[in-house]
């Protein structure tokens, strides 16, 4: 079975960490009931929900009210939970209580009154708050919920089944109403009446779906809606092995626990197994399971989720009390650039004229070979550390980790910033275990205290900081008295990488993200200049880009179970972790006879160079098999992008980047043959005199060529 939030293509950068301000509401929509059915299909990878108990009420906005349905699902996609009653005229209208006074303006039996007379009506937040808003019908609610909620429709008292299902019928409103019973005598009613629908039926116990069962409720009719306490792991399990959701109700108790000691409560009640969340809290609830699908990168076509304005962290970070050394002072200038997804050709390809002019005055390698695979994360923390992934631990921009259960995402910040990932010593840090000053304008790791230290001046990574403030600080940190005067600074800029994934490698557009990072290069140099320093200039890339092919791309195996794997893909590198390591050789054969576009590894089959097999894994962080595309193909759920990168750079040489360095240093106008990145740590540490006392991958000599 293939997951269906598995990441597709290489994530950016720019997409990870763009945030921006949307009003647009949450939406879930279904275009037919089989659409709803197969969404409700319990699978590892499920995309968890809250129920919004009564539609959501909450200060000015009523229960069972349309304006309070809207005004909920624009912070999560959102089921609602609805009540429907019967007017006096027979229609069916919305209403919690049998009677008007606590939510209406109202009194008396709501039986006693006509629809006309229950329209005139206002009603009452919880508060007890007169409202503009009014009682609306069933008809209404179920026509505005068509492409924005799913409903889960609670059948008062005295309201006849049929009557319902033939509102739902005629609204066309099956793909987006589950139709909730109590028993399973009503579960069979509804089933009987009408056999396509979903039904929210009551399962507290094994005994209670025997029931259902033996009333010939099918288990892809059913939402098991499994009580307001948490249910115990063999009735989850139970549930989960018929493929039927289950629906915790943490109105009252749970909600009330949550607010007491914390809302993560909502995160574990999803993570233990619970698929929806009927809650009072729904706001609340609703934050901690986007953080759950952003954690398990979770997709689904049917929901939709506005980016949503996330904090965004601009503040510079410092390291206060340190100074340099007095021999550090006397120490050049290192400015370490990565321009992502520069290939190693396309200074001359666009004629990018500053960067050309610049290596004129300095050294140019031929190319500069990534480490595979060759991404972003494991290279930009290959170039600050001189260790291969497999050495440092960064051993793809998303993996997992046995011995935390836990994935890395490069973008979740949370992960991004937990120095336990990261292992080495990344030159920032070297830098001030000498009593060196480092700044980072952006480095991957530089977020996380490696060894307990961040560099004295530094950054959370945000595209809010635009490439020309990115420079001014630049400039500013080499404008400090010398003794809080960084000597070592690293500076990112996201692009050309990404309108190389969106537009491929030979597109006009990513020919103008050159032309766009060519000037930075101008702006920097420019500004630093001024300065009147002696700075030395590194300007890499993590990697190149290639174009793949978008036509026939490689879906993911159906043998590979994903209860049984963990899958973690790049599209170029795919990575399975058996959760029973018995499963490893009974899915590898059968991948291997069946693999066409790709070939299969055991971990410890990986080519040796690599570095990536089991003798080099040093954290246990590659997967236990593994399938690489064969280029110009890659691993895909849909239509993948034209731009990739993450192969063999020994074998794909677009894989390949830049190096470019030049100031009092180096030498000038030459050019130097292609070289592996892991010598760049050991060139700085050089420049600065750095002492190497680690064992790293990285060896001076192979850069020695460039120096004076
Ligand atoms: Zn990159």
């Amino acid at each position: 079975m293939r997951k269906s939030g598995l990441f597709t293509c290489c994530l950016l950068l720019l997409a990870a960490f763009t945030t921006e301000a949307q009003q647009a509401s949450s939406t879930i929509r279904f275009k037919t009931i089989e659409e709803l059915r197969q969404f409700l299909v319990r699978s590892e990878n499920r995309y968890p929900l809250v129920s919004a108990h009564r539609g959501g009420p909450e200060k000015g906005f009523p229960e069972n009210a349309i304006e309070t349905f809207e005004h909920s699902s624009r912070y999560q996609p959102l089921v609602i939970e609805c009540d429907i009653a019967l007017s006096k005229d027979s229609a069916l209208v919305m209403m919690h209580d049998d009677k008007l006074d606590r939510t209406t303006t109202g009194t008396g039996l709501i039986g006693e009154y006509t629809l006309e007379e229950l329209k005139k009506l206002n009603l009452k937040d919880n508060d007890g708050n007169i409202t503009a808003f009014h009682i609306p019908t069933l008809d209404e609610v179920l026509l505005w919920g068509k492409d924005k909620v799913l409903y889960t429709l609670d059948v008062k008292r005295g309201v006849p089944f049929a009557r319902v299902i033939e509102a739902v019928r005629r609204c066309k409103a099956e793909a987006w109403s589950v139709i909730i019973t109590y028993n399973a005598d009503q579960a069979k009613e509804v089933h009987e009446l009408a056999p396509d629908l979903m039904i929210s039926v009551s399962v507290s116990s094994q005994e209670a779906y025997d029931r259902l069962h033996a009333n010939g409720v099918p288990d892809n009719r059913m939402v098991a809606f499994v009580g307001v306490r948490e249910p115990d792991a063999a009735l989850y399990s139970f549930l989960h092995e018929r493929k039927i959701m289950c629906i915790v109700g943490t109105m009252g108790n749970l909600d009330r626990q949550a607010a007491a000691r914390g809302d993560q409560l909502y995160y574990d009640l999803i993570d233990r197994g619970a698929d929806i969340l009927s809650s009072d809290r729904t706001i609340e609830a609703g934050k901690q399971l986007q953080q759950y699908v952003r954690d398990h990168r979770i997709r689904s076509p049917h929901v939709y989720v506005p980016r949503q304005e996330a904090p965004v962290d601009t503040t510079q970070k410092v390291v206060p009390g340190r100074v340099n050394s007095e021999a550090s002072k006397k120490k050049p200038y290192v400015i370490l650039i990565s321009l992502d997804g520069f290939r190693y050709d396309y200074a001359n390809k666009y004629n990018a004229s500053h960067i050309q002019a610049l290596a004129k005055q300095g050294v140019s390698a031929a190319s500069m070979k990534p480490s595979y695979p060759s991404v972003t994360f494991p290279n930009h923390y290959t170039i600050a550390t001189g260790l291969y992934p497999s050495h440092h631990g960064l051993v793809a921009n998303w993996f997992y980790d046995e011995s935390k259960d836990r994935s890395y995402s490069m973008s979740n910040k949370k992960e991004v910033g937990d120095s336990s990932w990261y292992g080495g010593t990344p030159l920032w840090v070297l830098a001030e275990e000498n009593q060196l000053l480092s700044a980072s304008m952006f480095w991957v790791g530089s977020e996380a205290a490696v060894k307990n230290t961040r560099a004295t001046y530094s950054f959370n990574y945000t595209e809010k900081i635009g490439v020309d403030r990115r420079i001014a600080i630049v400039k500013d940190w080499l404008s400090l008295p010398e003794d809080k005067r960084p000597h070592l600074i690293t500076f990112y800029i996201n692009e050309p990488d990404h309108s190389g994934h969106n537009y491929g490698p030979d597109a006009p557009q990513t020919a103008e993200a050159v032309h766009m990072v060519d000037t930075a290069i101008y702006r920097l140099t420019e500004a630093v200049q001024h300065t009147g320093l002696p700075v030395n200039f590194v300007l890499v890339a993590d990697h190149g880009m290639t174009t793949v092919d978008t036509t026939n791309w490689i879906s993911f195996p159906a043998a590979i179970d994903t209860t049984q794997f963990i899958i973690q893909s790049s599209g170029t590198t795919v990575c399975l972790y058996a959760k029973d390591k018995q499963a490893i050789l009974p899915l590898y054969k059968q991948l291997k006879q069946e693999a066409k576009g790709y070939q299969v590894y055991l971990k410890n089959e990986v080519p040796a160079y690599l570095h990536y097999g089991a003798a080099d894994d040093r954290y246990n962080r590659i997967g236990d098999i593994l399938l690489l595309p064969t280029w110009p193909k890659v691993f895909a759920g849909q239509k993948p992008k034209p731009g990739y990168h993450g192969f063999d750079p020994s074998k794909v040489k677009d894989m390949h980047a830049i190096f470019y360095a030049w100031g009092p240093a180096f030498k000038k106008g030459i050019t130097i043959p292609t070289f592996e990145n892991v010598h760049v740590y050991p060139l700085i540490a050089g420049l600065l005199g750095l002492p190497i006392t680690e064992k790293i991958d990285g060896n001076k000599k192979v850069l020695q060529i460039a120096l004076k």
